[in-house]
């Protein structure tokens, strides 16, 4: 556990803010001006990582990173002592800043930090462009970790996306953007009703004046392309006419557009989901015996071929073709399914060593050979094979289980707590 400690002055007033940060277990305790914070409560944006709150109006935030913490007022990364320089990691954090604020001045749209973003997660602008909802996000790119702007823009339903992507990707100052940056293409995602392109920055050598320019001409490419929403487009549910006005919100962090009188069906989004999820799903009964073909199956396979250890090896991906096939024949996947999958995992790899060790063993029987139920777990060399493939796939599928039992809790989070920022921007 340790302790950072932040002296600063808000409108002349001195402050102390001090954290209690467990390297691996987050932010557990925040004094202001010697007083305890609330601990993290629910429906809030706080995170194990994240605390929010306020000292004289103003907006706080403490924000663990690699270790360390950090102080955030309004955003601004604040020194543990007034004139004291700012740590690396958080210099980093403010030369962002300063280029997504230069980004919304000459954009003119709005600074709009999420509200459970992590120092440069927080960079968000919202606003309409030639009436158009617009929305540009800060994000990384998943190979080498690169930021990028990711632009979002909506448009009235195009049935062929292939077309429109094919439109976009082809045109000319798309190609030119691209080749300026020495890509092959843009990255981009084109769905029915809104596009996002992502464009790649780097603070110390993309002025912001230049990403402007690149964020205009990417727009007006997808302007030149589409029509606008109707007015009568709403996002909620199977709204076919959309109640004014309309606000942007984010909904697990996707821009949506949602109009006043579907705006409290989503407020309650969480439990719908939650009364949908714990209701019984059809087709479980069906998913489970095809998750236990797929093992036996497969232990079959590589019983006959005699590599009952590349089986075991591959013990994760077997996990993960049962899955499959559960969900093929099911509505939702569940932990009960997880569990099981895992079974049929060591099942397949049990299968497979006990069908592999009888077919050896067949070999070395002769017509005198007294054969008994069961002689193949008497042979110490069978035995040893079946406990090595079963240890081996027992470390493999714990692991797999572990992560995809880690996967589903985060997904019925998501699912049934899911996190609604309310822009305040109309349309
Ligand atoms: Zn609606």
């Amino acid at each position: 556990m340790t302790q950072t400690t932040w002296q600063f002055n808000l409108d002349n007033q001195p402050h102390t803010v001090s954290a209690e940060i467990a390297p691996l277990g987050g932010i557990r305790g925040v004094q202001v001006d010697g007083a305890a914070l609330p601990a993290a409560g629910e429906g809030s944006f706080d995170g194990a990582a994240l605390r929010n709150f306020s000292v004289d109006g103003r907006s706080l935030q403490v924000v663990q990173y690699s270790g360390s913490a950090a102080l955030l007022v309004d955003g601004q990364a604040v020194p543990t002592a007034p004139g004291q320089p700012l740590p690396a990691r958080l210099q980093k954090y403010e030369a962002h800043r300063a280029f997504w604020q230069k980004l919304s001045q000459l954009t003119g749209l709005k600074e709009n930090p999420r509200a459970d973003g992590q120092l440069e997660w927080r960079n968000r602008l919202i606003g309409t462009a030639d009436n158009r909802l617009v929305v540009l996000n800060y994000s990384l790119s998943n190979q080498l970790l690169r930021p990028r702007i990711a632009i979002f823009t909506r448009f009235a339903e195009e049935k062929d996306l292939n077309s429109l992507r094919g439109k976009i990707e082809s045109d000319p100052v798309v190609l030119a953007l691209a080749k300026r940056l020495k890509r092959f293409t843009l990255e981009m995602t084109v769905q029915p009703v809104g596009a996002a392109i992502l464009l790649p920055y780097d603070v110390r050598k993309t002025t912001p004046e230049q990403a402007v320019e690149d964020i205009r001409a990417l727009l007006n490419v997808i302007k030149k392309h589409t029509k606008p929403l109707p007015l009568t487009f709403c996002d909620w549910g199977h709204c076919k006419s959309a109640a004014h006005p309309r606000e942007l919100v984010f909904y697990n962090h996707s821009p949506l557009v949602v109009c006043s009188s579907c705006m409290p069906l989503l407020e309650k989004a969480g439990e719908t989901n939650q009364a949908r999820f714990s209701r019984r799903t059809p087709g479980l009964l069906k998913a489970a015996s095809a998750g236990l073909a797929v093992g036996a199956l497969a232990g079959v396979f590589f019983g006959i071929w005699k590599v009952s250890i590349i089986l075991a090896i591959a013990s994760f991906a077997l996990f993960f073709a049962i899955i499959a096939a559960m969900n093929r024949l099911t509505v939702k996947r569940t932990t009960g399914m997880i569990w099981l999958a895992g079974a049929f995992t060591l099942l397949g790899v049990a299968v497979a060593s006990v069908m592999e060790a009888t077919l050896k063993l067949l070999r070395t029987l002769t017509d005198t050979s007294q054969v008994q139920y069961g002689l193949v777990f008497s042979q110490p060399e069978s035995v040893r094979m079946m406990v090595t493939n079963l240890g081996i796939s027992l470390v493999l599928t714990g692991f797999t289980l572990w992560f995809a039992l880690h996967q589903q809790r985060q997904g019925v989070r998501e699912l049934t707590h899911p996190t609604i920022e309310h822009s305040g921007v109309l349309d």
